[in-house]
C-alpha cells in the first residue's frame, strides 16, 4: 500500500489539501457543490464538458472571457448559497482527468505555465493563497489520514473542509483508545483506513440527512454568512446528543427519539471499530513498584 506524502512546509498546517493524488482533490472553495445537484453524475457532466470545451480554446483573454459568458446561458445558475461564488473554471486535471483542479492553473494542460487565475471572479492573487480551515484548524496527523483513506474527489472535497465533523470524530476514537491518534496508527494499516473510510461515506449516504442540498454542501468560510444547520433535539424531547458536532457535519434531522439513538450507535459502531483495529502493541503493558506486584498500566510506546 502506498502512503502518499502531502506534507509541506510552506502550506498553513503542514500538510497540502488541495491536491492529494491522481484520483483525489478538492474544488470546495471554488464553490464546486454549489449547484442544485451536486450529484456526482450531474458534476461529472458539467466538468467533462468544461474541460473539453475549454481545451480546444484558443489561450486568450477574449476567448476564456466569452467562455465563462457562454458556460452562464448554457448552466443553471441558481445557487443553494447565493453568496458563495461558484467559479466556471473548475474542470476535470490530471493526464486522464481524474480529478477536479483550476482550468486556469499555470500547470493545467495548454496553459503553457501561464497563469490565466486572474481572469477569474476572485482573481489571481485570492485564488493562490486562500486555505481552507481545515489547513489550519485540523491535527496534521487527522488531514493526513483523510488524505490517505480518501478514494476519489467527489466525496474527498465534500468531506474535507468539515473541519469540526472531523476533528469530532477523531477526538473521539483518541478517548476511546485513550491517547493520541499517530501516523503510524492508521496510515499503513488498511482495517483503520476502511473504517475511516466508512465514516466518510456517511457523507453520502447518511439516512437522517435534511432533504436538502445544504446537508451536503458545506459553507466553510470564516464570515459564517451560512452557518451549519442546528439539530432540533428539542422537537424530538431530548436536549442535545454526545455526537452533536458530528451530527451537524451531516446535516442531520430526526423524527424521533429513536432516530437519533439509531444514529447514535451508528457512530458508536463506527469509533469501535477504528478504535479496536488500532494496534494493541502499541500499548505496552509496564509494571509498577519494586514488589513484583501485578499492578500494570497502559502505556504509549512513545511517552
Ligand atoms: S476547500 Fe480547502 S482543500 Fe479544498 S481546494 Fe479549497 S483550500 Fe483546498
Ligand atoms: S480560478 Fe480560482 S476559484 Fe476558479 S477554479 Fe481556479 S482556483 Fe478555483
Amino acid at each position: 500500500m502506498s502512503v502518499s506524502d502531502n506534507t509541506d512546509n510552506d502550506v498553513p498546517g503542514g500538510v497540502y489539501l488541495c491536491q492529494v493524488n491522481g484520483l483525489v482533490s478538492c474544488g470546495a472553495c471554488c464553490g464546486l457543490y454549489n449547484v442544485t445537484t451536486p450529484s456526482f453524475a450531474a458534476l461529472m457532466e458539467m466538468l467533462t464538458w468544461r474541460t473539453e470545451t475549454f481545451a480546444r480554446l484558443p489561450r486568450d483573454i477574449d476567448s476564456i472571457l466569452a467562455f465563462k459568458e457562454d458556460l452562464e446561458v448554457r448552466e443553471q445558475q441558481k445557487r443553494p448559497f447565493s453568496e458563495f461564488h461558484h467559479c466556471p473554471y473548475i474542470g476535470l486535471v490530471g493526464r486522464k482527468r481524474s480529478r477536479v483542479g483550476c482550468l486556469l492553473h499555470p500547470l493545467a494542460h495548454g496553459n503553457q505555465g501561464i497563469d490565466f487565475r486572474g481572469l477569474s471572479f476572485y482573481g489571481g492573487m485570492a485564488c493562490s493563497v486562500y486555505f481552507c480551515p481545515s489547513h489550519y484548524r485540523l491535527p496534521a496527523v487527522f488531514k493526513e489520514i483523510v488524505c490517505e483513506a480518501a478514494r476519489d474527489w467527489y466525496l474527498y472535497g465534500l468531506v474535507i473542509t468539515e473541519t469540526e465533523m472531523l476533528r469530532a470524530f477523531f477526538q473521539d476514537v483518541e478517548r476511546r483508545i485513550k491517547r493520541p491518534i499517530t501516523r503510524e496508527d492508521m496510515l499503513e494499516n488498511g482495517k483503520c483506513l476502511e473504517a475511516v473510510r466508512e465514516f466518510l461515506e456517511l457523507k453520502l449516504y447518511w439516512p437522517f440527512r435534511i432533504n436538502s442540498v445544504k446537508g451536503l454542501c458545506n459553507y466553510f468560510f470564516t464570515d459564517k454568512l451560512y452557518p451549519l444547520p442546528t439539530v432540533d433535539y428539542e422537537a424530538i424531547g431530548e436536549s442535545t446528543s454526545r455526537y452533536d458536532v458530528i451530527l451537524r457535519g451531516l446535516g442531520s434531522h430526526f423524527d424521533s427519539e429513536n432516530e437519533l439513538r439509531s444514529a447514535e450507535n451508528l457512530l458508536d459502531g463506527l469509533i469501535d471499530k477504528l478504535a479496536s483495529n488500532i494496534s494493541p502493541l502499541r500499548f505496552r503493558p509496564i509494571r509498577i513498584g519494586f514488589g513484583g506486584g501485578d499492578d500494570v498500566c497502559a502505556q504509549d510506546s512513545h511517552s
